[in-house]
Formats: structure tokens, sequence, C-alpha cells
């Protein structure tokens, strides 16, 4: 009986819910758990939803989520006291109630314990044998598709269950192509088998696979017989299955079901699934379809899941993956839907937009994107015993080259080192141009105002802020550029690929490899390239460790005081701050990553065909990165730049000379207050307020460091070597060389930027994140800080 049923008033047990994942987890989470006793409130024949109580609870169901729970009513229990040997055992003077209410808990377990399997498989992949041998059944056995038309059912008892079997036709995919897959589907969506076990060929694993990916987007729950095992074995092949059945969220149990090897484990199995007995078996993963098509995906899903009575037997996932294929059966399913106009047009629009820029059509793009799903869980789990490859693609010779074992970190520290040079070098131009502009700009708007502090706002504080984002622009873009080829052509992948191992040693996933090195450019772009990075725990590890990579903002600082102060060893005093960032970000990924909720569940990194990128499509994601930029941190810098402005300009003292006003402003008191604290670090408050200036950029730190040793640098000039600017020589005469060490230690390390801290805020999507990033930054540079004032002292004496 279903429970939908039910009359009001009445009583039933239930027995299981039926239906797709988190259809099933919601009802879980509403107390539908097997054994429960729920009762109709009422269920008039035209009401919908229906009112039940379950432990306690008054709560409503859609009559077609009713329709997937199956219960045991009063009456069938009434019949089983007649019926049923154990009920009759029950003792004589038991109360009626009672009596009925151990009958239905009875019939409930005993049902329960009947379960549905249905196996589905591409033709040939075996299911019938393993159908006969499971079940003692003699379907006939055959070599070529087509010979189970329909389907067959099988029962067996094992362990305490009773299993019915179900034979269904073999199908390449789940599409509505050919009256099998049709067939395949609509069994699977509305007989709703307890478990499906997906049966894969093993020895022609890539292609199975593909019907597996579907499986997947149904989210129903699966066990993988990973048959013809002894075919794999023999050819001397290797694949690790436990790790591609992390990878793909289903158990994989290897089968021979000619001989029957693995049968009962991969029975086991399907009742583990069955029950739900261990969490780590299975799990809900979603396909990535990269980036665009999950775009398209989200937005057609929003308006198909409008219709609230979808959900309860189909995933909603699954029907816009099979809408945007442009599926004959799910259209015809939302024709009759109120919105389906606004279901229609979103894919209308969405198909155009992902052609538009990935250059194949949606249906294919899709087929392309499960394909370098498979492909990448392959990768990292599957070893052919030897490279016997008659037809090779071009995808497979670009890839023996760029993933092989001696080339691949050449070519990719090549390819890296020249977007570098391109992003630095060729955007310095527009950088200069953007610099000089606003430098224009600010004298002509400061010509037409009036002197005071209305003009020195908006010149100072309005016109340089913005320009001290702008300015990054033109790297930010160009680096877009950059990194869109590489993933469009598919490279990225394989990058990510080659350095997975690497970073999972320190917790972090390939894609995070990306972003930290972006991070030496610009911690910005940096930390918005965190998004591909799937796994919410390696990004925010990821995010929180940008900061320690010294981006070029804080080039000019160190270079000026190794320049200074290591005058014989620049470029070590260089390297060695460049490296203790780097040292001090892996400590850092170690130390956050155990505080971090831990979900670093395995990824599949897809690992696409190459293709050739479209300008079109680089052109837009470049600008569509410019535009983020520009759009989320412009107002954010500029209300940050404003303040920094504030606190250096006032109090006022606009007679006195500019190292008067700096040292007497606010930022200049601040730095005087915070002067005991930095002083086991041997700052003087001058170097102080560099720092506070720096939080708005890093570059603030020298101009500010400029103005407040004007004039000390007059009366230092000459003193130190030829060649040091006069801000060095004031440097070198009143500062030890250990406090500058530990200054340039302070500076990589403390708190990043406020456009960094902005970006923090944006991705993590909270601001307790990122203001609790930049107080870790800011005690591990203290430390660091004062470490390294205390060694330099040792070898530095004052
Ligand atoms: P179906 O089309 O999926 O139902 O596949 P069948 O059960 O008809 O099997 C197709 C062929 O594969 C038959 O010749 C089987 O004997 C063979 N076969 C099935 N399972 C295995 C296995 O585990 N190992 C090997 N080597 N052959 C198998
Ligand atoms: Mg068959």
């Amino acid at each position: 009986m279903i429970l939908s049923d039910l009359k009001t008033g009445e009583k039933a047990v239930i027995v299981r819910v039926h239906g797709h994942g988190s259809f099933r987890k919601r009802l879980i989470e509403m107390g539908f758990i097997k054994g429960k006793e729920v009762r109709v409130v009422l269920n008039a024949p035209l009401k919908d939803p229906i009112e039940y109580e379950i432990i306690g609870y008054k709560v409503s169901l859609r009559r077609e989520e009713a329709r997937l729970i199956e219960v045991v009513t009063e009456e069938e229990a009434r019949e089983a006291l007649v019926s049923d040997e154990h009920l009759q055992g029950l003792p004589a003077d038991m109360e009626e109630p009672r009596r009925l209410g151990e009958a239905m808990a009875h019939v409930a377990e005993e049902r329960h314990h009947s379960i549905r399997v249905a196996l589905v498989g591409n033709p040939n992949c075996g299911k019938t044998s393993l159908f006969n041998i499971a079940s003692g059944s003699h379907e006939h056995v055959g070599n070529y598709s087509g010979v189970t038309v329909d389907a067959k059912e099988g029962h067996f008892k094992f362990r305490d269950y009773e299993i019915t079997l179900v034979d269904l036709p073999g199908t390449y995919s789940l599409s509505a192509y050919s009256p099998e897959e049709l067939y395949v589907r609509k069994n699977l969506l509305e007989t709703t088998p307890d478990v499906v076990v997906n049966v894969v060929d093993a020895s022609n694993i890539e292609r199975n696979l593909y019907l597996t990916t579907q499986l997947i987007d149904m989210n129903l729950r699966v066990v993988m017989a990973l048959n013809m095992y002894d075919e794999l074995e023999h050819k001397g092949d290797k694949l690790d299955t436990t790790q591609l059945g992390y990878l793909l969220g289903m158990p994989v149990c290897p089968t021979v079901s000619r001989d029957g090897r693995g049968i009962p484990e991969l029975f086991d199995t399907v009742i583990k699934i069955y029950e739900g007995a261990d969490d780590r078996l299975a799990r809900h993963i979603h396909i990535n379809h990269g980036a665009e098509i999950e775009k398209s995906i989200k937005r057609v899903q929003r308006h198909i899941a409008y219709n609230e009575e979808l959900k309860a037997t189909y995933s909603t996932r699954y029907l816009t993956i099979k809408y945007l294929e442009g599926d004959k059966e799910v259209e015809r399913l939302l024709s009759g839907k109120p919105n389906i106009g606004d279901i229609s047009d979103a894919r209308a629009d969405e198909m155009e937009r992902v052609e538009g820029i990935v250059g194949t059509n949606m249906e294919s793009a899709i087929v392309d994107a499960k394909y370098a799903f498979i492909q990448g869980a392959l990768a990292e789990t599957y070893r052919k015993y030897q490279e016997e490859r008659p037809r090779r693609t071009i995808t497979d010779r670009i890839d023996a080259i760029v993933t092989n074992q001696w080339a691949a970190f050449p070519i990719f520290l090549v390819l890296l080192w020249f977007v570098f040079w391109a992003t630095f070098t060729i955007g310095q131009y527009p950088m200069d141009w953007i610099e000089a502009g606003v430098g224009w700009l600010g004298n002509a708007v400061g010509s037409l105002m009036a002197d005071g502090w209305l003009k020195d706002l908006v010149v100072d504080g309005c016109i340089a802020g913005v320009g001290s984002v702008l300015v990054f622009l033109p790297n930010i873009m160009i680096l877009y550029f950059f990194i869109s080829i590489m993933e469009d052509s598919g490279y990225m992948a394989r990058a990510a690929f080659i350095v997975d191992k690497l970073m999972h040693r320190i917790g972090l996933h390939g894609k995070s490899f990306i972003p930290m090195v972006m991070g030496f450019g610009c911690n910005v772009p940096a930390i918005m390239a965190t998004r591909s990075i799937e796994s919410r725990k390696s990004r925010l590890v990821t995010m929180a460790i940008i900061p320690f990579m010294s981006c070029a903002g804080r080039l000019p600082i160190f270079v000026l005081f190794a320049g200074a102060f290591f005058p014989g060893s620049p470029a070590t005093a260089l390297l060695g701050i460049y490296l203790l960032g780097i040292v001090l970000a892996i400590l850092s990924a170690l130390v956050i990553g155990k505080f971090v909720k831990d979900d670093d569940l395995p990824f599949v990194m897809e690992l696409p065909p190459y293709r050739m990128p479209t300008w079109k499509a680089t052109w837009r994601h470049t600008w569509e990165k410019g535009k983020q930029y520009l759009e989320k941190m412009a107002t954010t810098i500029l209300i940050f730049s404003i303040a920094i402005w504030f606190l250096g300009y006032f109090p006022r003292h606009a007679d006195k000379s500019a190292a008067y006003q700096q040292e007497h402003s606010y930022i200049g008191m601040v730095g005087k207050a915070i002067e005991p604290a930095m002083e086991p670090l041997g700052f003087n408050w001058k170097m102080d307020v560099g720092l506070l200036a720096g939080v708005g950029a890093k570059e603030l730190v020298i101009s500010t460091l400029g103005v407040m040793y004007a004039q000390d640098g007059e009366q230092y000039e000459g003193m130190g070597d030829e060649d040091d600017t006069a801000l060095q020589a004031a440097l070198k005469a009143t500062v030890p060389t250990a406090a500058a060490l530990a200054f340039m230690v302070f500076v990589l390390l403390y708190f990043p930027c406020i456009a960094t801290f902005v970006a923090l805020k944006n991705e993590t999507g909270s601001w307790r994140w990122a203001i609790l990033l930049c107080l870790y930054t800011i005690l591990v540079a203290w430390i660091c800080a004062f470490a390294a004032f205390r060694i330099g002292l040792l070898i530095w004496p004052v």
C-alpha cells in the first residue's frame, strides 16, 4: 500500500521511501523512516497537500510525495494476524491495539527486507550473466546486443533479504533516442528500484562510464558492478577501485559474472547502500560540466524547480541537464507547466550563450564535459599495462608531451614564466598610461578647484584612490586573457593534474596551484581565481595562504631595503624573503587546514580534449574578470582610500611641513600609539606609520616613508654609498640592520592590503573570515619579525 491511498484517520507503518536522493533525504529528515507510525489527519479526495501526523508532529505532504512512501496499513496487519505464523505466537491476552501495532511493525519489517534491484548497463557488459548467476535462473545469454528486449525479473534470498532482481535491456545512455533507452529510463523513474546496480564492462571502462555519469545526474542509489574484472586483470591493467568509487560517489565492486566471483560482495554492498548503513560508501556528487554550462544549468534549474510537484519524482538537476540536451521526453513533461515560457526562454538564451562561448552546441558540450569527467577520473585511477594505442588522437599526442613525467614540469614552468612576463612587462605600458592619466586628471581637477580640504579630498583621496585601483586593471586583464586561453584550450586541467599530488601533501588541491602562483603577481586576481576549486575547504585554505605570496606591490619595498642594507647580496635577501613567504604559506595551509571543516572529498579533475580557444570566449572571460574587479573592488576600496587619506590629512597643520603634518595627523598618532607594540621588532614610529599606510596599498609604504624622512634625507645625503637614494641614506643612518630585516619580514607577511582584504571578504562571503585571516597574518608577521630582529641582532649588533 502507498501512503497517499490511506483515508482520513487511518494509521500505517512506513516500509520505505522511494524516489531520488534529495527527496528521500528531505523526507527522512521529516521523520519518514521505516518502522515509524504515521496517521492521516486529513485526506479529502481533491485535497492536496494531505495532512499527516508522524512522531507527534503534523506535516503536510503533496500527493506526489505521499505516492512514493510505501506503508503497511492496519487492515493489512489484520490479515497478517490471521495468516502469519509468527504473529499467531503473540500472547493471547494481549490487548487489541497493541496486537495490531505489533503486527504492523512485523509486516513492515518483513517487507522492508524485500528489495528491488535493477541491473543497468551497456549491451554485452554481462548483465544477464550476472542476473542468472545471482538469481539462479537461466535466461539466454548472448554476445550481441538486442537479446534482452524487455525486463526479466528473478527472485532469490540473500542473507535475510528477499531480492527481486530486474534485468533491464542494455543501453549506452539514457537519452530518449531508442526504445530501450526510454524503457530503462521509465523503469528507473517509475517503478523506482531500491538500488540500481550499474554493470560496467571493465575491459571497456571509458565508454561504459558514460551511462554511469547519467545515473549520477539522476541521483539514485547506485552500486557499480565492475564486471569482466577477470579480463582487466588478464590484460595486466591496474585500476584503483576504491579511489574510483570515491570519485564517482558510489561503491565499486569488482565482479566476474561468468564464474560468480565478487557477486556476494556486490549484494552485501547493495544491502549496505539500501540500509544507508555507511555514509562513507556513497555520497552525492555533481558532475562538473564546466563553468559556463554549470551557469546555464543553474539558471534553467531555477525555473524548472519552480514546479514543486516535479521534485518528488525527479532530481531537477537531472531534468535540467536533459532539457538542455533537447530531450524530447523531458520537453513533453515540462510542456504543460505554467512557466514553460520562462523555462524555454531561459534555455534558448543559454544555448545561444554557451554556443557563442564554447563553439559547439549545448548537447555536445554536455557530452564532452561528461567525457572530460570520465577521463579525469580514469587518469587518477587507471593504469594500462602497456601503451598499445593504435588510434592516437591529437589530444593523446599532446598529452604524451605535456603530461610526460620529465617534460611536464619544465613546460608548465616555462608557460607560467611567459604568462607572468607578459602580464607585468606588457602590462607596464598601460599601467604607466593610466598612472599618467590619473595624474593629469588630478592636476586638471586641482587647477579648477579652490585650495582647501575639499580639493585635497577630491585629488588626493578620490582620484588618487580610484587611480590606485585602476592601475591594476591591465595586469588583471592580461593575466586573465592568458588564463582563459589555457583554460579553454584544455591545458589548465593538465596543469592542475600534474601538481595535484604535490598539493595534496599540504592538504590542498591541484587547482590551488595556479591561484597561488598568481599571488606573486597580485593577490587580488589570485583570490578571485580560487573559484575554480570545488572543495570549500581547499578553496578557503588556498585563499588564506595567498597573502603570503609576495605580490608585485611589495617588491619595491624589498628592493629599497635590500639595496640599502644588504648591498653585497640584495638578490639573496630578496630570494630569502620570497622563500620565507612560501614556507609560511605551506605551514599555514597545514595549520589552517586543521580548523576548517573537512569536506576535502576527492573531486574528479576533468580532462577535456584539447581545443582551439575562440577569440569570443577569451575576450568574454577577460572582460568579465575586469568588470568584476572594478565592480566588486572599486567602491569598497574607494571608501578605504578616503579613510586612509582622512587619517593622514587631519587634524590639519597646513602651515607646517609635510613631515610635520604626517607626524601630527591621526595616522601619525596611531603610529606613535602602536610604537610600544612594535618596539620589540626594532621599528621606530616613522616605520610604523609607513606600515599603517601600507594597509591601503603596499606601494604607499615607500611614499609615506619618503615623506617622513624627507628632511632627514637631506641631512644624510652623501653619507651612504653614492648610488643610495636620499631615503635609503636616511634609513641606513637611523635604522639598525636587524630592524630593517625585521621590517622586510613584517611587510612580507602582515595585513595584505585593502583590495586583497575586500577580495577575501567577497570570495569567502563573510567579513568574519576576512577579518580573522587579517588578524592571523598580523600575528604571524609580528612573531616572524620579532624572530628576525633577535637573530639579526646576533649577526649585526648595534
Ligand atoms: P548483457 O548483454 O549485458 O546481458 O551481457 P551477457 O550477460 O549476455 O554477456 C555477454 C558476454 O559476456 C557473454 O559471452 C558472457 O559469457 C560474457 N561475460 C559475462 N560476464 C563476464 C565476465 O565477468 N568475464 C568474462 N570474461 N566474460 C563475461
Ligand atoms: Mg542481456
